[in-house]
């Protein structure tokens, strides 16, 4: 098993039960665990089968190697669901789409499933169709001592909803940094809503292609929107990569397109640091961040207003 080098342990904590500790300082992005998983399933299954054939047969079918470990799981569904299954329940993270399969796969592993969850996630769970294994990287610098923690549940969603979903899955409630701090509730439940539009393509797509064409909106305008949801996403500690990616990309554009290059070039900047937390590559920012003339986004405003 692929213990990262010992940078991590996997350790009983107060409250919260077993989870990871780094054991040593990490950079944004950088690798803290890859392993391959005990359990890969397709997570439709087990909703529409609801059955016990299905985990007799994933019971009976697994090696006596692996068995030990994932039995060492938790399962937080006893006594309604039996182990294997609530033990998948418990401790699945969501690999997507697997090669060549259109459902969504769960997996499950010895050690990717001991992190916790937390509404303010320094770290990023990812499967890599590639290793066929799964990842975990740090969305932020990482010091030695510190918990390690991934997002178990949309983190978007105001503070009632968030314990709803996390109560309902997984049978906690969240005390996180964030869920632990009711003066600020009220305006975080408003800004991590707005923050989770950013994740809206069409809105996102028509908000841009209105603004490129409209030579009646500020020249700003949609830098400007950019620089609220990045001050909104700082504001809440939220450093969950797949979204800063978006919004770097948002504000990549908006300044390529009015001609921009130092805006262009620190956030092309940004969203490479974060697409290396997200899939451990640069993604091609690097060579935006050196040349943002270079992009079919430059000078575009003028072009679509023809001014
Ligand atoms: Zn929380």
């Amino acid at each position: 098993m692929d213990k990262s080098d010992g940078r991590y342990v996997i350790t009983d904590l107060p409250r919260v039960g077993k989870g990871v500790l780094a054991a040593d300082n990490f950079t944004h992005g950088e690798l803290i665990m890859r392993e391959r998983p005990l359990l890969v399933f397709p997570q439709r299954t087990y909703s529409t089968m609801g059955g016990a054939s299905f985990w007799d047969v994933v019971a009976s079918e697994m090696p006596e190697s692996l068995r030990k470990s994932y039995r060492e799981l938790y399962n937080c569904r006893r006594p309604n669901l039996t182990d294997f299954e609530g033990i998948a329940m418990t401790n699945a993270l969501r690999a997507g789409r697997i090669t060549g399969e259109d459902e969504s796969y769960g997996v499950v592993g010895a050690q990717s499933s001991r992190f916790n969850h937390s509404c303010t996630p320094n770290a990023h769970f990812s499967w890599n169709p590639n290793t066929f294994a799964s990842e975990v990287r740090a969305n932020r610098p990482i010091k030695k001592g510190e918990e390690v923690t991934i997002a178990y549940t949309n983190i978007y969603q105001p503070y009632d909803e968030r314990q709803r979903s996390l109560k309902t899955s997984w049978r906690f409630s969240c005390a996180c940094v964030v869920c632990s701090q009711p003066g600020s509730r009220e305006y975080s439940d408003k800004r991590r809503p707005f923050i989770d539009t950013v994740r809206m393509f069409k809105l996102q797509d028509r908000l841009m292609n209105n603004w490129l064409a409209d030579a009646s909106q500020p020249r700003d305008a949609m830098v400007r929107l950019g620089l609220l949801y990045a001050a909104a996403a700082e504001h809440e500690k939220v450093v969950s990569p797949d979204v800063w990616l978006l919004l770097c990309r948002l504000l990549v554009k908006a300044y390529c397109a009015v001609n921009d290059a130092e805006g262009a070039r620190m956030w092309a900047q940004r969203a490479a640091a974060h697409t290396v937390a997200f899939m451990g590559s640069h993604g091609g920012w690097l060579a935006v961040a050196r040349a943002p003339e270079r992009t079919e986004w430059w000078g575009l405003r003028a072009k679509r207003c023809h001014l």
